[in-house]
């Protein structure tokens, strides 16, 4: 069987490292390098620390962007610095979770958070035991909608479950997907395999993590991975496909397709699009300032709530340099560059609690980082009404945000459905209801 994939990000990854050795395989990539929106971009700070289009962060709940890293022989733990998940800010709120057996760690990171009065805890212990965060996809509201509606409006909401969506689903508050959110809190504060809610923070650069070794692993096993290459158009032939390149035409017997959203129209356009739900078309941006401050400046913990005008979270990412990550459609999407630098340093001069200069920074900004995860969100499925033509990556799993772990979720059941092995295994963690 002769297959292609379309689009090198981290769904064509785990699409190929699973079809590897089995099928005829090739991967088009339009891109100089694997990895999409996740990746190193070739260029260093002023200390020589690689930096990436956007600073990461990976949970431990993320079983087969784990899985798939151990499967080409990375060990997760030597790239990844696993913390305990500790939130904080400059107002003084502090929650952190202990390293204790599931539910107990999380009963008694709340009970022992600061900033929040007994009765707020109470009735937030009640609300997660009792509605174990399930929005049904047919009841789907707003963030800020149910939150308000479980009581949820005090600390907790303002410093804990708004900068979590944002962080999670890159889409604000008001107008995220509760039901989506509801399943990213099953998979991190619900599952009680041991260590899901830890955070997992890049030790170097982003590519060294999946693209660069998938991309040795992959050519050691015979796949044919051509960069550089833009697949313009797809058309059925008899019961095969022909894509279009500028290299001209060739034929497969099936392809997968993991482009982002917003690239997708183009490769549909010649199969008619009554036929199944459009791609999400919204997109969110994400913006990241990386500051190289001297040396031995550090946080105190690695990961930390901005708490100024523009929000954000910062990320120690060792040796002197901050990564500040401000996600969603804000305010801060209309600053020059030197003014948004300007206003984030000073909410880190005000965390570390010293008066600095502004030091070098460059900030990468990604208008389309992500699908905007809004309530009642059609999909696009994975499989469509014609044969041998499948869809993947981050925006295609119903109940997921758009992150790493759907990427390579999705990646991973595209390439068994093409095989024939989707078992639905890898649909759901075990925990999920
Ligand atoms: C700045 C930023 C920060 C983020 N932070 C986090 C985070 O902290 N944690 C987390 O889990 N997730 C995060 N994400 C989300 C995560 O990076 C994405 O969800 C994931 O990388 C998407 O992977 P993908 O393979 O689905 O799509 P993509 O990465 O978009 O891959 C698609 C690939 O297809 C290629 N392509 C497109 N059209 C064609 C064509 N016609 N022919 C050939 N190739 C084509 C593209 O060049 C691209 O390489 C972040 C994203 C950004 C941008």
């Amino acid at each position: 069987m002769n297959i292609a994939i379309v689009g090198g990000g981290w769904a064509g990854i785990a699409a190929a490292i699973t079809l590897a050795g089995k099928v005829k395989l090739t991967l088009f990539e339009a891109g100089r390098t694997l990895g999409g929106r996740a990746r190193s971009i070739g260029r260093t700070n002023t200390h020589g620390i690689a930096l990436d289009n956007g600073q990461h962060i990976l949970l431990g709940a993320y079983r087969e962007t784990l899985g798939l890293m151990q499967e080409i022989g990375v060990a997760p733990e030597a790239h990844l610095r696993r913390l305990p998940l500790r939130i904080q800010d400059a107002s003084g709120f502090r929650l952190a979770l202990p390293r204790l057996p599931h539910p107990f760690n999380l009963f008694w990171g709340l009970f022992g958070a600061r900033k929040i009065g007994l009765r707020e805890k109470w009735d937030t212990a009640r609300w997660m035991k009792s509605r174990r965060f399930v929005v049904p996809p047919e009841a789907d509201v707003s963030v800020a909608q149910w939150l308000h509606k479980a009581g949820q409006n005090g600390v907790l909401s303002r410093h804990l479950w708004e900068p979590l969506c944002l962080a999670a689903l890159n889409t604000p508050a008001r107008y995220a997907s509760a039901h989506v959110f509801g399943c990213v809190l099953r998979e991190s504060f619900g599952n009680s395999a041991s260590g899901a809610t830890d955070l997992l923070l890049p030790r170097g650069a982003l590519s060294g993590l999946l693209p660069d070794p998938a991309q040795k692993w992959l050519d050691a096993r015979g796949v044919v991975i051509r960069l550089r290459e833009r697949i313009h158009a797809l058309r059925p032939e008899g019961d095969r496909w022909q894509l279009v390149s500028g290299r001209g035409a060739e034929t497969f017997d099936r392809i997968i397709l993991t482009v982002a959203p917003w690239h997708l129209p183009p490769l549909l356009a010649e199969l008619p699009r009554a036929a199944f739900p459009s791609p999400p078309e919204d997109a969110e941006p994400i913006a990241t300032l990386y500051c190289d401050y001297p040396k031995d400046i550090a946080l105190p913990y690695p990961l930390r709530l901005l708490d100024g005008a523009h929000g954000g979270w910062l990320v120690d990412r060792g040796g002197g340099l901050l990564a500040a990550a401000l996600s969603g459609h804000g305010a801060w999407e209309d600053l020059p560059d030197e003014t948004l630098a300007a206003a984030i340093h000073a909410d880190i001069c005000a965390e570390v609690s010293r008066s600095l200069a502004l030091p070098p920074y460059q900030v990468i900004r990604e208008k389309r980082a992500t699908f905007s995860c809004r309530p009642g969100l059609p999909r696009c499925p994975q499989t469509l009404p014609w044969p041998g033509l499948f869809i993947a990556g981050d925006h295609t799993l119903p109940d997921y945000p758009a992150t790493l772990e759907s990427a390579t979720r999705s990646g991973r059941m595209s390439a068994h459905l093409c095989l024939g092995t989707h078992s639905g295994v890898c649909a759901k963690t075990a925990d999920a209801p």
